[in-house]
């Protein structure tokens, strides 16, 4: 099948040229975003490949079958940026990749809970100009501290898993009951009590209408004072503004965060030459208790691989007629 990419890096064009020397598909690979001006790129191709960032609204949906696009390939597990009633008007297919490394983006959030604490980012600067002084790099030990993880699904069943081998009380809450967190030793709660009983919280969910904005004013007044907040998975589940306010009381004493609401605007670009216009994000940057990466927990070899694989066999099955076992339903 032609396949059009959009929103692709070097690693993008790595390995997937790589995987489908066994899948032997017609890959373009396009630099540019997946918008409504962008759309009629897609021209030609009987199947688009897109990202997180991508905008796959009503209007861009409308063209894109116009276009005589049959399917709509996710290289990611988040499916929020696609407007899934559309596409299925539209009967365009909207297949995605659930789970290519559970590992990858767990054993970041733990990079980012590890960094915080241990101050890692503040000493690296420190030593690299001569400063071997410890005062205000104290941590804690995270052996018997209680985390919370919000979302018990493959990444949060996996850093359930780490947290345990470090020692800690871990609760969880899900919408659904979970056999598997209860097996691993996670006390499954309300979140009331997560809110109220945890050190760490980690938000493992995903981001849809009833967990926009799940972290906000409300429920930061009911967490620990001097917690400590980790966002791996949609920025949208907290509002940003009301994060700050807590950062500024510290009831909230370390942010580590690999997403951010608006980082469409900003995240998987050079913007270093750039005046970036976004207060909320730059107060963010400001606290010396704030760590950003920019959504690179999935970013490792392994995944990158996994998902190259996933969503060509994806294409394969939909070029067979085959069931599509990782369609997205609307
Ligand atoms: P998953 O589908 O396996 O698990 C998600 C879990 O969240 C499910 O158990 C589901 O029942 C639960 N859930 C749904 N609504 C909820 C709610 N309102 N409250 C609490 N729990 C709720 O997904 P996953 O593979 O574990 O991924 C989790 C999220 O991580 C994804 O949705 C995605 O947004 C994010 N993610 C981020 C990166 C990154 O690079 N930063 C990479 C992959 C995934």
């Amino acid at each position: 099948m032609t396949i059009t990419f959009f929103n692709t890096k070097p690693y993008d064009h790595q390995f997937f040229e790589e995987v489908n020397q066994q899948y032997g598909h017609q890959l373009r690979f396009l630099e540019v975003p997946l918008n409504a001006s962008t759309a009629p790129l897609a021209q030609g191709a009987e199947v688009v490949c897109v990202f997180v960032n991508d905008v796959v609204d009503a209007q861009v949906l409308h063209q894109l079958a116009e276009n005589g696009v049959q399917l709509l390939a996710l290289r990611c597990a988040g499916f929020n940026n696609v407007d899934l009633k559309t596409a299925a008007a539209l009967n365009l297919p909207v297949v995605r990749v659930p789970a290519y490394s559970p590992y990858a983006v767990a054993e970041h959030t733990l990079a980012l809970i590890l960094a915080l604490n241990r101050k890692t980012h503040r000493a690296y600067n420190r030593v690299r100009e001569g400063n071997f002084a410890l005062n205000g790099l104290m941590g804690f030990d995270l052996h018997g501290r209680t985390v919370g993880l919000i979302g018990l699904g493959a990444i949060g069943l996996v850093t359930a898993r780490i947290l345990k081998g470090f020692g800690c009380r871990v609760l969880g809450y899900d919408v659904q009951p979970s056999a598997a967190s209860d097996e691993l030793g996670v006390e499954f709660t309300d979140l009331p009590t997560l809110y109220a009983q945890s050190d760490i919280i980690s938000l493992h969910c995903p981001l849809t209408p009833q967990t926009y904005h799940l972290i906000n004013e409300e429920s930061i007044n009911q967490m620990k004072e001097g917690m400590m907040l980790i966002n791996t998975s949609r920025g949208a589940l907290i509002d940003g503004r009301a994060v700050i306010e807590g950062l500024k009381c510290e009831k909230i004493k370390y942010l580590g965060l690999d997403v951010y609401e608006e980082e469409g605007d900003l995240f998987f670009e050079d913007m270093s030459g750039k005046v970036i216009q976004d207060d909320v994000f730059m107060r963010l940057l400001s606290f010396n208790n704030v760590l950003v990466t920019g959504h690179q927990a999935f970013f490792t070899a392994d995944a990158l691989h996994n998902i190259a694989r996933i969503t060509l066999q994806n294409i394969t099955d939909f070029e067979q007629g085959k069931p599509l076992a990782n369609a997205v339903k609307s």
